[in-house]
C-alpha cells in the first residue's frame, strides 16, 4: 500500500511517496510530482527518522486534561483585554490551520495575529504590491529550464532549497551568484560576484548594463539574503525594476522568483495573517502583549522579549526552547499525523496526508483552535475534518506556470546607508530552523559538522571584532570564525 504526501520543510514543496509493508514504512521521492520528479534532498530523505515518539515528543497538555486546559485558556482570553492578546503562527502550519486561526482571531476580535513568515517574506509582499499591483509570484520552476541566465542573489540555493538548485544545475542556463560568502551555490556558479554585506544595491542597480543580464532571457532567484535587511523592500523592487527595464518580465524564462523558507509561508500570505493593530516592530517587541499563543514555531530565537509575557501558551509537537518557558503547552500533531494543504514557492497547492495516527493525545492545530473557539461560545468551529475546512475555504487551486503582471517601476530613493557590524546568518543543508525536527535524525546530525561554540562573522566589515581573536575556518561552511 502506498500513498502520497509533501515534505514539510522548505518552500520547494517536494512530493513524497510512503509505502507500507506490515509495520515497515518506506519513503521515496514522488516521481510523478511536477515539483521534484522523484528527487529529495537529505532532509526529505531522512524524514522517517523524525516521526513517531521520542522523549521530547509532547503527548498530553502540560497542565491537566484537555478539558481543564481549554477551560484555563478560555479564562485567560476572557479576562484579558483583546488588544493585549496575540496569536503567533507559522509557515509550518497548513492552509486549514491558518484559515481557522484567522477565522478565530476575527470572530473573537484579536487584531494581533502574526506569523513567523513576517520575518522573511513581507518585504517581498510589499515589493510585489508596488511593482505588480498585487502580491503575485509570476514565475515558476518551469522558467528555470527556459532561462538563458539565472541570477541568484542572497540565496544559498544549493543548501537551502536543494531541489530547486538541482533544477538549476540540470538547466543549460549561465548561472551568476551574488553573495557575501563563497557558498556552496557560489562554488557551482559560472560567475560568482562577492559583495560586502549591505553593498548589493549598487550591484543590482548596475544589472541593466550587464550583457549576461540585459541581453539574455534572465530569471532572478532570491531569498532571505535580500529580504532580511533594513532596506529589503527597496532591494526587491530594484531587482524587479531591472527586469522591467530590460524586458525580462512577462515572458517564459524571465522574471523574479522568491524562494520561500517554509513549506506554507505562501499560504500565510494568501490568508492574510498580519497584525492589524500593532506594527511588526511593536508586535515583536511584545510590550503590549500579555497573553501570547504561539503555534508551530520557536520564537526563543526571534522574539527575544517573549519571556516578559504574562501568559505564554505554546502548541507544538515536540519540546523546544519556547515550550520550556511556556505556562501552558498543548500537544499538536506532527507532519506524519496531519492532513491538509500547503502552498509552495511557485504557488502550487500541495497535499499533506497523515500516514500515522496522532501520537498520545496530540491534535491537529485547527482542532485545538476550534476547541478554544467553542469554549468561548464562538459559532462556526464545528469542523469534523480538514477536508471540511478546505471545502469552506473554496480556493481555486488551478495552477499556471506563468502569470502576467503589471510592470510598475518603483522609484527607489537613495538612502545614506552606514554600515557597521553585519550579521549574516546562513542555513545548513542538513538542519532546519531551530532543529526541533531535524535534530531527531541521526543521519542529519552526523552530517552537521558545526562548531557549537563558534560564530561566523564577516571578516571584512567586522575587522574590529576579529582583532586579537584566533581565527579559523569553520569545517562545514569554510568561513572564517572565531571561538567564544
Ligand atoms: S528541497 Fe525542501 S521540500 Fe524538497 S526535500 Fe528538501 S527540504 Fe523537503
Amino acid at each position: 500500500m502506498s500513498f502520497k504526501t509533501t515534505c514539510p520543510y522548505c518552500g520547494v514543496g517536494c512530493g513524497i511517496e510512503i509505502s507500507r509493508s506490515g509495520s515497515n514504512l518506506k519513503l521515496t521521492g514522488d516521481k510523478a510530482s511536477p515539483v521534484n520528479q522523484g528527487m529529495l534532498c537529505i532532509k526529505g530523505q531522512t524524514l522517517l527518522e523524525t516521526v513517531g515518539t521520542d522523549e521530547d515528543r509532547l503527548l498530553s497538555p502540560s497542565i491537566g486534561s484537555w478539558d481543564e486546559t481549554i477551560h484555563t485558556i478560555r479564562d485567560h482570553f476572557l479576562t484579558t483585554p483583546k488588544h493585549e492578546i496575540a496569536l503567533y503562527l507559522s509557515g509550518q502550519m497548513l492552509m486549514e490551520d491558518l484559515y481557522v486561526a484567522k477565522k478565530f482571531a476575527d470572530s473573537f476580535g484579536i487584531k494581533n495575529i502574526e506569523s513567523n513568515s513576517r520575518l522573511c517574506m513581507y518585504s517581498t509582499v510589499e515589493a510585489n504590491k508596488r511593482a505588480y499591483g498585487a502580491d503575485i509570484v509570476p514565475v515558476s520552476y518551469d522558467d528555470i529550464y527556459l532561462a538563458e541566465t539565472i541570477f541568484i542573489i542572497g540565496s544559498n540555493t544549493a543548501d537551502c532549497h536543494p531541489i530547486v538548485f538541482n533544477h538549476v544545475r540540470k538547466s543549460k542556463a549561465f548561472v551568476v551568484c551574488v553573495d557575501v560568502y563563497e557558498t556552496t551555490t557560489a562554488k557551482q556558479a559560472d560567475l560568482f560576484i562577492q559583495v560586502e554585506p549591505g553593498r548589493d544595491m549598487a550591484l543590482i542597480d548596475d544589472l541593466v548594463n550587464q550583457p549576461w543580464f540585459k541581453d539574455k532571457k534572465t530569471l532572478s532567484i532570491y531569498s532571505q539574503g535580500l529580504t532580511q535587511s533594513t532596506d529589503a523592500t527597496d532591494k526587491v523592487n530594484a531587482l524587479i525594476n531591472a527586469h522591467i527595464y530590460t524586458g525580462n518580465i512577462n515572458k517564459p524564462g524571465c522574471g523574479v522568483l522568491s524562494l520561500t523558507g517554509q513549506c506554507n509561508a505562501m499560504g500565510g500570505r494568501e490568508i492574510g495573517v498580519r497584525t492589524g493593530d500593532l506594527t511588526a516592530t511593536e508586535f515583536f517587541s511584545t510590550d503590549q502583549i500579555k497573553v501570547l499563543w504561539v503555534m508551530a514555531t520557536n520564537p526563543a530565537h526571534s522574539m527575544i522579549n517573549y519571556r516578559k509575557i504574562d501568559t505564554l501558551i505554546v502548541s507544538d509537537f515536540t519540546k523546544t526552547l519556547t515550550t520550556q518557558d511556556a505556562d501552558i503547552v498543548l500537544p499538536a500533531c506532527s507532519w506524519s499525523e496531519k492532513t491538509g494543504h500547503q502552498k509552495n514557492s511557485e504557488r502550487r497547492y500541495l497535499e499533506q496526508n497523515a500516514f500515522l495516527p496522532p501520537a498520545g493525545e496530540s491534535r491537529p492545530d485547527w482542532e485545538i483552535i476550534c476547541l478554544v473557539a467553542k469554549s468561548l461560545g464562538l459559532k462556526g468551529f464545528d469542523y469534523q475534518s480538514a477536508a471540511e475546512i478546505w471545502y469552506e475555504m473554496d480556493i481555486d487551486d488551478h495552477w499556471a506556470p506563468q502569470i502576467k503582471v503589471d510592470e510598475i517601476p518603483v522609484v527607489i530613493k537613495p538612502t545614506d546607508r552606514t554600515y557597521g557590524q553585519s550579521v549574516n546568518n546562513g542555513r545548513l543543508l542538513a538542519q532546519w530552523h531551530s532543529m526541533s525536527r531535524t535534530q531527531k535524525s541521526k543521519t542529519l546530525n552526523k552530517l552537521t559538522k558545526q562548531h557549537p561554540d563558534s560564530v561566523s562573522i564577516h571578516h571584512v566589515t567586522n575587522t574590529e571584532l576579529f582583532k586579537n581573536k584566533t581565527v579559523e575556518l569553520d569545517k562545514y561552511s569554510k568561513q572564517p570564525c572565531f571561538k567564544g
